[in-house]
């Protein structure tokens, strides 16, 4: 059986690796470079690979293909391979295949990597030998080959799972969906909130949903549909969604989760992770782990014990009495809405970068009542200068070194300064990682 792969990286080289391991004939083609630590585990492995280029006659001849999420379905070759009637599958769907671990799986347009590491962090603290994988962590087949935990926690991205067909989850989170990567679902949000919704598939009675509640469009999908697995929404209000069985919502300060009328309750604010957006992500791992049957205070210590995600509201230093907020993968509107809700100081706000078509009119009231200065940060600031200006005082800066020197001129003592750029980083930086770390070692070299 002729096995190819469409793409080097993390994923393509882990479903490379389990694909020889059960005996495929397998091939490898990349149309970029390939890292060199890939090129190297595909060497040691005596797996055959191309880079810079894609050989159509060896590609027509597998029998199954293997694309990475990052190619979009709409390229001749895939389109192609799909004409010819040969099956297209992610590696989150080939490993699927060949395990047959747990699965809690993570959806949603933001919240995703938050809520997928602390689900981990609570499962393994409590002692559970449970992997991590999926867009965290080493890929999913490459531990299905080499060793293969009994439990997963994965976490899936719009891409991943357009390429899932027969994959089951036994728990499967969908934080939130708002407007995301339209570019790639024919600009018709339907399309998006679909995608986001196959993680449901193949679910049985078993099976536990756990979704957001709070969000309009997850609600209404869910109402319309009628669903095979048990349901928990969880909520930021006082209200009980599934009539108070199974669901996590606020009582005060407290957050009061119920399961299988198991009872569990933590106040917010021992959760280590801060801000409205983190005790969504605490539900939905709380409402999985118990689902898991972990012991409440194993649970209630993983919440405590969590340590900051890098580039997700991360405090880089405190200088001069000011606080220096690193949330750089904050890259569309509603993370930064999020970031800015948490807020408890007035703020320095940094934003700005490739725009992805974003409406900023949902985060006028929360700059008018927290800003004090917007400072733009891009190659071009005009839609956000035109959008701000009203509102609050707006800075152009089209370098970090700008930007940094502005928010030191306004920022006193008691202030935070926020880095949350509500859009994409490649217009000065290599990536949303690139732009945060050059950030905090700015920030850094300040305080010296
Ligand atoms: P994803 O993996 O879905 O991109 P992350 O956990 O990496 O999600 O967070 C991305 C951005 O969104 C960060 O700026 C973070 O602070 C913010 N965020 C995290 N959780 C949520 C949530 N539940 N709702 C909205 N924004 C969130």
């Amino acid at each position: 059986m002729k096995l190819v792969i469409l793409g080097g990286k993390e994923s393509g080289t882990g479903a490379a690796l389990l694909g020889q391991k059960l005996g495929y004939d397998v091939f490898l083609s990349d149309k970029g470079v390939i890292e060199k630590t890939y090129k190297e585990e595909l060497n040691k492995a005596g797996i055959p690979f191309e880079e810079g280029q894609h050989t159509a006659e060896r590609i027509y001849g597998a029998d199954l293909v293997v694309k990475s999420p990052g190619i979009p379905d709409t390229v001749p070759l895939v389109a192609e391979l799909r004409n010819r009637g040969t099956e297209v599958i992610s590696e989150i769907e080939f490993a699927g295949r060949h395990t047959e671990a747990r699965m809690i799986c993570i959806t949603g347009s933001n919240g995703k990597t938050t809520t997928t590491l602390l689900t981990h962090h609570i499962l393994k603290q409590a002692g559970l030998d449970v992997g991590l994988a999926g867009n965290v962590g080493a890929s999913l087949a490459a531990q299905v080959a080499v060793k293969a935990h009994p439990v997963y926690v994965v976490e899936l991205s719009s891409f991943q799972l357009d390429g899932m067909f027969r994959f089951q989850a036994d728990i499967a989170v969908i934080t939130n969906i708002t407007p995301d990567h339209l570019d790639r679902y024919d600009h018709k949000f339907g399309n998006y909130v679909d995608s986001k919704f196959r993680i449901l598939q193949n679910m049985n009675d078993k099976g536990l949903f756990i979704y957001g509640w709070d969000c309009q469009v997850v609600r209404e999908r869910v109402e319309e549909a009628c669903l095979q697995p048990q349901v928990a929404a969880f909520t930021y209000t006082e209200n009980r969604p599934g009539e108070g069985e199974n669901y996590a919502g606020m009582e005060g300060d407290m957050v009061v989760v119920r399961l299988n009328a198991r009872e569990f309750r933590i106040n917010k604010n021992e959760i280590s992770i801060k801000g409205r957006h983190n005790v969504y992500n605490a539900m939905a791992a709380i409402l999985a782990c118990m689902q898991m049957g972990i012991g409440f205070e194993a649970i209630a210590e993983g919440l405590r014990s969590f340590p900051q995600v890098e580039h997700r509201l991360e405090t880089v230093a405190v200088i001069d009495g000011v606080t220096y907020i690193n949330d750089s993968k904050a890259t569309n509107v509603d993370s930064a809405w999020y970031a800015l809700d948490s807020m408890t100081t007035p703020v320095v706000w940094i934003a700005g970068g490739t725009d992805k078509g974003n409406d900023y009119s949902v985060l006028f009231d929360l700059v008018k009542a927290k800003v004090k200065v917007l400072i733009c940060m891009g190659a071009d600031n005009r839609k956000l200068i035109d959008n701000f200006s009203a509102i609050c005082p707006v800075v152009d800066t089209h370098s970090l070194e700008e930007t940094l020197a502005a928010a030191r001129n306004y920022a006193v003592s008691g202030d935070t300064v926020l880095l949350s750029p509500c859009c994409a980083s490649f217009d000065l930086f290599r990536n949303y990682e690139d732009r945060g770390d050059l950030f905090k070692e700015k920030v850094r070299q300040l305080a010296k």
